[in-house]
């Protein structure tokens, strides 16, 4: 099938001139694919932006902007995370709504991708605040998200909390409880066993793959993780566990460092209560800058996008980057990387534990049928391992890196299916 490329809108539009659009690009080089059928992966589907309009405890209105973009539903449903951050932009959410398009596609989930986001620093709010912006927001989008339509998730500065309110905001306005229109929820109203380690978990999962692809295993391996959220806390816990020393953890407050290995269930515990990570008794701190170039043998950036730069890429130390966050590394970092030989393990791969287990929290509210943590996390496992092998395979077959190689399979995947459906009319 050819599509004109007049017929597509100016791809500059929207479309990010970043990671998304260049992994693109170069998947499609090694794909052979027609160039207008690139053309119209370039750019989302919709997009809708919109005012929202928030009564602030002083009596005030604060207009705050949200957006929700939906660049592909050819697989399925539009999936993906809604993020509260001061320096959230249209920009920025369509390179990660394109993201979620691959990460579905490549983990073989039914779904297409999708991001939104708010600008705001959610820190700054009440929480009083910060619900009546999440219902307002949810009120304006009520039309363009759904169980079948659009589902949105935790992502950086929102959580279970604020999907639940989702949940009931969307279900107030249409007459009856939709579960289904939020992943991340809370259990008692329809979430899943394991959703809130599951990134973490799908991140420990590709890096014992990748580690054991080179003879190695995660007992003794040196882990330094940037970012102590609800990504990166999970995969210090469960690399611990596992018997792994994770010699540096970070978040917007430092980095402390311990060659030996962070006793990290106390680290976890003295955050629990809101407490940053510097403030860890004993701890020797490090600048944040600092954590990245350690020596180490795996990285796993879990904060936000743009940290491994052409600044810092050269000096990293470490063997493996696991891509915990999305996009955590700028297109010249990656080229350095790789010709460095240090093996990245992309990010719509290495983090797509939390929308594999969205997906299953998903088939389980439609199946009114909900299973115990085992039965999630070894669905999670299946998944991540048959995906982590494809791509290895893909790589070697190919002789590519493997982003460039997980490229290939999801973008694949989404132009069989494109090709299959056809255009209408
Ligand atoms: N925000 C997460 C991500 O970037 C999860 C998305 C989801 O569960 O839909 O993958």
């Amino acid at each position: 099938m050819t599509v004109s490329l007049e017929q597509v809108p100016n791809p500059a539009y929207i479309c990010p001139d970043d990671m998304a659009c260049s992994n693109l690009d170069r998947a499609a080089q090694v794909l052979h694919l027609d160039p207008s059928i690139v053309a119209v992966l370039r750019v989302p589907k919709r997009v809708v932006t919109v005012s929202i309009p928030v009564r602030m405890d002083n009596g005030q209105i604060r207009v705050f902007a949200g957006h929700r973009v939906q660049h592909s539903n050819v697989l399925g449903p539009y999936k993906g995370g809604l993020r509260y951050r001061d320096d959230v932009t249209l920009r920025e959410v369509s390179a990660l709504a394109m993201l979620m398009t691959w990460k579905c596609a490549l983990l073989g989930i039914p779904y297409g991708g999708a991001k939104g986001g708010v600008a705001v620093d959610p820190r700054s709010l009440s929480l009083g605040e910060l619900e009546r912006l999440t219902r307002r927001f949810t009120s304006e989008l009520v039309r363009d998200i759904g169980p079948q339509l659009d589902i949105p998730a935790p992502d950086v500065g929102t959580s279970a909390r604020e999907m639940a309110w989702i949940m009931d905001t969307y279900s107030t306005s249409v007459g009856h409880a939709v579960p289904g229109v939020v992943t991340g929820k809370p259990l008692s109203i329809g979430g899943s066993r394991g959703r809130d380690m599951a990134t973490g978990m799908g991140a420990l999962i590709t890096t014992r793959e990748a580690l054991a692809t080179a003879n190695r295993q995660l007992a003794g391996t040196t882990i330094a993780i940037q970012g102590f959220g609800k990504v990166g806390r999970a995969a210090a816990e469960l690399f611990a566990r596992q018997g792994a020393r994770v010699v540096a953890v970070s978040d917007g407050s430092g980095g402390i460092y311990d060659p030996d290995g962070l006793n990290i269930e106390h680290l976890a515990d003295f955050v629990r209560d809101g407490s940053k990570v510097a403030h860890f008794p004993g701890a020797k701190l490090i600048p944040n800058a600092g954590l990245l170039t350690l020596a180490c043998d795996v990285l796993v950036p879990a904060a936000v996008e743009n940290q491994i730069t052409d600044k810092n890429a050269r000096l990293i130390q470490a063997k493996w980057v696991v891509e915990a966050a999305n996009a955590p590394t700028t297109l010249e970092a990656d080229r350095i990387l790789e010709e460095r030989g240090i093996i990245v393990l992309p990010d719509i791969l290495a983090n797509a534990g939390g929308v594999v287990v969205s997906y299953l929290e998903w088939v389980q509210g439609l199946s009114y049928l909900f299973w115990d943590e085992e039965k999630v996390n070894h669905e999670l496992e299946k998944l991540m391992v048959s995906a982590y092998a494809r791509v290895l395979q893909q790589a070697n077959h190919l002789h590519i890196p493997l982003r460039l190689a997980a490229y290939t399979l999801a973008v694949g995947r989404v132009v069989e299916a494109f090709s299959v459906r056809g255009l209408y009319p």
